[in-house]
């Protein structure tokens, strides 16, 4: 018992001779003993008993510990400062903390007043504080840390968060969450100022593309690569609309976010609709001030805005790990196409119906094709048709509809890209073959 007490007092001893620290640094080397206790107040407790000691010795008129009580005068400590003067000392001008400088007191309080006033405008239930602070106060605290060889101290940043945190939770009545928290409020004592960082948001829906000539993403001009120039008319991109931005502009306004990002469980081209009860995505909503949305409405209005160029269903919330599993799953989800295909040689429907009987079930191979050579590898790939069914028959003109593996190229299966896939419906039909249209009917969930 006696050396435990002992190891306190000399170490607090050592820490008072040593540095002119304020009361929370100065207990915050004491951190961890005492629970419900703020390290101003074990500060503050440890620099009243060495008072007490130097008292004491005082008493005895042994001046040994007049240093040490000056040390603590110097970080203003009233009850030291009178024991001075009582014992006909003049108290030494006081002087910061060597540690924070001040900081935990008035610039603390100040930002965490701002932080909580700028919360006002933004929707949340929780919050984490971090913070960033000079790196001169943490390299003094290791230090001292160091030279007083004590392993109870906690560091000045969980100190700032933890006071920060309290601060908030006064002023919004909203409470912390280490795991999943609303928004990232982070105070930064360089420049003094508050940053705000709402978590994502992400929402989950499909897509219906009603008419061709759109592609799934955004295309930015080749000329300019978005700056703007004559070749675009000045908007930096090379199509006016794109599914991604009829879907993300009206969200990115309903949650007042900074922007958004698209994520299509795979792709079709430009010239391809998708139908039916088309093409699962999810949105990522950056920096949102708002989070409880309705998303019926947004539906509705995202529906309005793109005036039958596409048109979404079934949104609802959902969390990042949807967007791995979407690419993932769009590689071997089920897919249906519909096609409408002109035959160089015209062919009576019973001549068609081999198409039926061959592609059952049947095993793809497929090197890049030639349109996407510029910009993607060529490599092989194995992919699976499992139905195909021939629908009409008029002239050189017929419809058919094409269930494959996702990432298989349709236009290629059935024109054969000039023999890079293997077995093609020209391939298995002899006759020169052209896709004038594509749609995609359904992709599996
Ligand atoms: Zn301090
Ligand atoms: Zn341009």
């Amino acid at each position: 018992m006696l050396s435990a007490a002992s190891e306190v007092i000399e170490k607090a001893l050592k820490l008072a001779e040593k540095a002119v620290l304020c009361d929370k640094c100065f207990g915050r080397f004491f951190a961890n003993l005492g629970f419900a206790l703020s390290n101003e107040a074990r500060g503050s407790s440890l620099k009243t008993v060495i008072c007490m000691i130097a008292s004491n010795l005082l008493n005895k008129g042994d001046q040994e510990a007049v240093g040490i009580l000056m040390n603590i005068a110097r970080t203003g400590f009233k009850i030291a400062r009178e024991l001075l003067v009582k014992y006909g000392l003049n108290a030494p001008e006081t002087s910061p903390c060597e540690v924070c400088g001040g900081l935990l007191y008035e610039p603390l309080r100040q930002l965490a007043e701002k932080a909580a006033a700028d919360l006002l405008r933004y929707d949340f239930n929780t919050y984490l504080v971090g913070c960033r602070v000079p790196g001169r106060i943490i390299e003094k605290e290791d230090n001292l840390r160091s030279y007083l060889e004590v392993d109870w101290g906690e560091s000045i940043k969980r100190e700032i968060n933890r006071e920060t945190s309290l601060i908030i939770m006064s002023k919004t009545k909203k409470k912390p969450d280490l795991q999943k928290p609303d928004v990232l409020v982070i105070l930064d004592f360089h420049n003094m100022v508050v940053e705000i960082k709402p978590s994502p948001i992400f929402v989950y829906g499909r897509y219906r593309k009603l008419i061709r000539g759109i592609p799934q993403s955004k295309w930015y001009c080749s000329k300019c690569r978005g700056v703007g120039c004559s070749e675009c008319n000045w908007t930096g991109k090379r199509y006016e609309f794109s599914v991604e931005e009829l879907i993300t502009k009206p969200i990115i306004e309903v949650f007042e976010a900074r922007g958004a990002r698209f994520h299509g469980a795979g792709r079709e081209d430009i010239d391809v609709r998708v139908l039916g009860p088309g093409r699962p995505f999810v949105v990522e909503v950056v920096e949102p001030k708002k989070r409880s949305i309705d998303l019926a409405k947004l539906q509705e209005i995202i529906n309005e805005k793109s005036q039958g160029m596409v048109e979404v269903l079934g949104l609802s919330y959902t969390d990042r790990s949807m967007i791995g599993k979407l690419k993932l799953s769009a590689k071997v989800k089920r897919k249906t196409y519909r096609a409408l295909v002109e035959m160089e040689e015209p062919l009576e429907k019973e001549k068609l119906e081999a198409l039926s009987k061959f592609f059952q079930g049947v095993t793809i191979k497929q090197w890049t094709p030639r349109r996407v050579l510029h910009r993607r590898a060529d490599k092989q790939r194995v992919k699976k048709v499992y139905e195909v069914k021939v629908v009409s028959v008029k002239d050189r003109i017929f419809e058919v509809w094409i269930k494959c593996q996702g990432g298989l190229y349709v236009k290629e299966l059935i024109h054969g890209d000039e023999g890079r896939t293997t077995p093609s419906f020209q391939e298995v039909l002899g006759t020169k073959l052209k896709v004038l249209e594509l749609d995609v009917l359904e992709v599996e969930d």
